[in-house]
This record gives structure tokens, sequence and C-alpha cells, in this order.
């Protein structure tokens, strides 16, 4: 099933829509059941669908003829608008990755599976955890924080003599594998005190009244229980914002939020109960739950940085044999943007890696491969098929990333770049880490989008302008997200000034043109000069794309030797 060249992937790590992209099968059977309310028609790759319970999710956009009337035929309203689509660009971007797509993804409808399997796994069941605070790594702030509450589930009494009233609900927020549920798990752990877990997502398809029911049940066993503490996982997909108007798509969702808050209410001060929420995002939360007497406590609990990467990691790899080669601290360095979940899968992946070689050890080349995989799926492991062309593109493609991020600043660091192509349809990837930093500056994110345009100049430099493959596709996704952000978002161009595109758009100002115009102006002159480079440098690019079709996987040491060779000459 081999599909022509070559669409191309630069994920930065995103964290906040991450989540909210489901299979275009999952999509489906929304859609069977009813529970689709809105489907934003456009021409984007993903397009915007709004559930019944107010849900905003992305799926993929199937361009097909008759896609537009099956929707009406299910009764979904459909908007069509070619809005721009305008995310805040996230200060802190960049894990880039570009990957090459040569083949389709066939194991999506297993994706779609497993997804709804894992949708309701965490049961209305009532236990105890062992889990402490030893068990979670970092999260120093979060810890502290939840640490008074832990005192207070202890004890009561004295918060009451002293009149204090403390928060009832606690909210996690923060990126997804964080360790929410740790830290929640955690709590009734150091408390030793029952836990009982929910997922909003699981009140999301049931019954009029049902969810309002399972509420009630929910709190009526903890009370019974005493001192316990209630969790519930992605709050969001019960306490969404609801519309400007007063009336919400959902009613059902309603009444299962005003169930949430009645009970909240519902309870006797000091009675050593205490409600944990976590979700992905805040910002989409109601108000209502965030008032004095619910969650009125937020704690975010962040992205790990370095040194809390070097700590969950140490965490995680004590049960597990490690070879002495393997450096930890280097390995916190070059991860990023994990969270600790992904983490936690590296080292397992690694693992089992070794297990898989019979090796007694874990070394840094089960490691290298578990990098791989966590990243970008499984190693295609039949590659007798790809033609020498194709490795060919493909090499240089990702050559061209790695050398204008090489090029264009020194202290960039290209840790691996590989035209291996992986199981889920990766057909090679340039891996940069950018300097771990608060602020990304103008500069920064022209560097980026030079980056991402790389391998787009190699191809046409090389194999000429009518050659150039569909293999950026996404990697021009990322540019022009990024520069229309600098122009729209950041008020970071001189033409535009501090504009905000949000606000011109809520008031329909019709700037919108314009800014696209500027956008596209901003891409070309990148574009020219990112060309320029690498014309100069071409020796290097052909230097660097046949290593990588000899070698297929290209290190950091590897790649600092080729650019260094040609320094010197
Ligand atoms: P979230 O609820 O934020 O999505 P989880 O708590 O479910 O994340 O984290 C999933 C797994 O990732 C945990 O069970 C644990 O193995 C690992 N993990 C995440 N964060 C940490 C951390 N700070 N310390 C140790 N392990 C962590
Ligand atoms: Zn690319």
């Amino acid at each position: 099933m081999s599909i022509t060249l070559v669409s191309s992937i630069f994920v930065y790590n995103k964290n906040y829509n991450k989540d909210n992209i489901i299979p275009y099968t999952l999509f489906l059977k929304h859609l069977n059941n009813g529970l689709v309310k809105e489907v934003y028609l456009n021409d984007t790759p993903k397009i915007k669908i709004v559930l019944d319970n107010n849900n905003e999710l992305l799926t993929d956009n199937p361009r097909t003829e008759g896609f537009k009337e099956a929707l009406l035929m299910h009764g979904v309203d459909v908007i069509e608008k070619n809005q721009i689509e305008n995310q805040i660009l996230p200060l802190l971007i960049l894990i880039s990755l570009a990957f090459t797509l040569v083949y389709f993804r066939k194991n999506i409808s297993k994706q779609a599976e497993k997804e709804m399997a894992s949708m309701s796994v965490i049961e209305n069941s009532d236990y105890s955890t062992q889990i402490g605070f030893k068990d979670v790594a970092g999260n120093k702030e979060a810890k502290a924080s939840l640490g008074e509450i832990i005192d207070y589930i202890k004890n009561p009494e004295i918060y009451k003599e002293f009149g204090v009233r403390l928060p009832r609900g606690v909210l996690l927020y923060g990126s997804p594998g964080t360790g929410k549920t740790l830290l929640a798990k955690a709590v009734a752990g150091e408390a030793n005190v029952p836990f009982y877990p929910v997922s909003g997502s699981d009140f999301v398809q049931v019954y009029a009244g049902l969810g309002a029911s399972r509420i009630r049940d929910l709190f009526k066993k903890a009370k019974e229980a005493g001192k316990s503490v209630i969790f519930i996982d992605e709050i969001d997909c019960i306490g969404k914002k609801r519309r400007n108007n007063g009336i919400s798509g959902s009613e059902e969702g309603d009444r299962t939020l005003n169930a949430l808050l009645a009970e909240m209410s519902g309870f006797k001060e000091n009675e050593g109960i205490v409600v944990v929420a976590a979700t992905n995002r805040i910002d989409v939360l109601d108000e209502a739950l965030l008032r004095p007497g619910r969650f009125d406590r937020q704690v975010e609990v962040e992205l790990p940085d370095i040194n809390a990467r070097y700590e969950i990691l140490k965490l995680h790899s004590k049960n597990k044999p490690l070879s002495n080669e393997v450096d930890l601290k280097k390995l916190a360095a070059e991860t990023i943007y994990f969270s600790g979940a992904k983490l936690e899968n590296l080292l397992n992946e690694a693992a089992m890696f070794a297990i898989r070689v019979k090796a007694k050890r874990i070394t840094n080349e089960h490691i290298n491969k578990a990098y791989y995989k966590v990243l970008v799926g499984d190693e295609k492991l039949d590659r007798s098929y790809i033609t020498n062309k194709d490795k060919e593109i493909t090499a240089y493609h990702e050559a061209g990333h790695a050398l204008i991020a090489k090029l264009i600043d020194k202290t960039n660091r290209v840790t691996k770049v590989s035209i291996i192509p992986s199981t889920s349809g990766v057909g090679g990837f340039s891996l940069n880490i950018p300097e771990e930093k608060m602020y990304k500056t103008k500069k920064d994110l022209y560097s980026n989008i030079m980056i991402a345009l790389g391998g787009r100049a190699a191809e046409e430099i090389v194999f000429g302008k009518d050659n150039i493959t569909t293999g950026a596709s996404s990697d021009l996704e990322k540019a022009t997200d990024i520069a229309l952000s600098l122009v729209g978002n950041l008020g970071m161009d001189d033409d535009f000034g501090l504009i905000n595109l949000n606000v011109l758009m809520s008031k329909d100002i019709r700037e919108n043109k314009k800014i696209v115009m500027r956008t596209k102006e901003i891409l070309e002159e990148l574009y020219e000069e990112t060309i320029e480079i690498l014309i100069k440098s071409r020796a290097l690019l052909d230097k660097m794309s046949n290593e990588l079709i000899i070698r297929e996987t290209l290190y950091e040491n590897d790649i600092n030797r080729i650019c260094s060779s040609f320094e010197a000459a």
C-alpha cells in the first residue's frame, strides 16, 4: 500500500491540543450515535467538531464529496468558514521533528478501538492506595500545595478550631501525563484514606439523568467512608464553559455539572473529604467550577524540567537493570518536553527491547530504539521495497532540516536524523533540541520557520522545482502556524505592530486578508534565505545525505563531525 511520497510533519510538542484529536473512525461512531452537534467544514487537514456535550475535538478532514450531505442527513449543523485556525502559539515550543510520511496508516481502526476501550477504564471502585509522594518525582510546587490538603484530611479538627476554611476542591491542571492522577492517588495514600476515582468522559454518553445520579452516588459512597479523596479526571468533559447566551448545547451535561456543584456545596465543613479534579485545559472550564467553595485551589502540574526529568528517570529505572554506559543525566537533557508518562514509557520500551534480544542489561542501543519508538512508532522491519530514489529524497529532505538548524545557529543541537520509516507511516525525521528557556524570541521563531522549510528547500535545490514532493506538507503547516502567530498574535511584525488577530476576528474587522498576505511574505522571504544557505553549503548537504543513505540514522556526534569537517576545510 505504498502511497506516493512523503508528507512531512514537524511535530512541535504542543501540549494543548493533542488530546483533542480523535481518529476519524471514532468520529464516525459519534456521528452514528447522534452525538455530533456541529462540524466546521474547511480545507484544513483537520476539522473541528463539536459534540452534544460541547466538547470540541479535531479529526481528520476526509475531503470527500458526499461528506457535507452525510452530515446534514445526520442532523449535524455544518459551519462552512474558511476560518484561519488561530491558535495562539505557545511560547514554549519545539522539539522539532521532521517526519516524512511514506505510507498510510493501517492501524487506525485498531487505534480507535483502543481509544474506545480506554475511555472508561476508570471505574467507580473504592480502594485506598499505597501510592505516596515518594512515587512522584519532581512536581515540587504541586506537592507543597497538596501537603496542606493532606494535613487537613488528617486533622480537620485543628483547622476547624482555628476557623480556617480549606478548599473543598483542588483542581490539578497541566499537560497530559504530567502526573496529575498520580498526585491525586498520592494525596489519598499519604492521608491514608480511600480513593474514589471517576473520569469525566464516563459521563459523556450516558442517558438522561444518569450522569447526575452517578455523581450523587459517588458522593454518597465517599461520605459513608468518612474521610476520603474523590478524584474526577477529565473534569472538562462535564465542566465546559456554557455558551455566551447562557444556553448550553447539552442539558444533560449541565445537569451533571449542577449535581456536582450541589454535592460540593452540600459538604459539611471539615468533614475531611476532598475532591481533586484534573484537566489538561483549565481555560475551557466553566467559571462556576472555580468559585470559592468549589475548586478554589488550582495547582498547575507542569512538564518536568531537566532536573525533574532526571529524577523521574531515576525513579523509573530503579527496578530495571541499566548498563553502566547509560547516562541518565544526558538522557534527561535530550528529553525536553517529555512528560513523566513519556519518560516512563521510554524506559519501559527500552527494557522490552533488551528482553527481546536477550540482553543482560539495558544499553544505550535499547534506549535509542525506544526513543525512536516513543516518538514515531515501531521501525519498519522490511525496508526492501523502498526505492533508492525514495531513500535519496528522504535523505536530502531530512538533511535539509538538520543542516539549516546547525548552520543558522551553532548552539542548536541536532541529536538525531533518521530515514528509517516507521510502521505508523513516518518516513524519517530530524530531531533538534532547542535550548531550554522560558521564552522564545522573534529570532528563535524565524529560525524555527527556516528549520521547518529546510526540507523543502533541499528538495528543490537538488531535484529541481518540478520535483518537489508532498513531503513538506506538515512542515509548511508548522511554518505557516508560526509565521501567522508572529504577525497576528505575538506583536512581532513591524508592519502590523501590536495588533491581535483574535480581537480582529471577534469583532469581525477585516484585516484578515492583509495578515494572510503578510504571513505569506514572511514565509517567502525566509524560504529564499533558507535556499541560499543550502546552496552555499551544497557540498555539506551532499555529504550528510550520503551518510544518511548509507547509515540510515545519524546521531549528534556524527552530525557535528560532518559539519566541523567542512568548517576546517
Ligand atoms: P496525568 O494524570 O497528568 O495525565 P498520570 O498521573 O496518569 O498523568 O501519569 C501517568 C504515568 O506517568 C504515571 O503512572 C507514572 O508512571 C508516570 N509519571 C508521570 N509523572 C510522573 C512523576 N512526576 N513522577 C513519576 N512518575 C510520573
Ligand atoms: Zn520535513
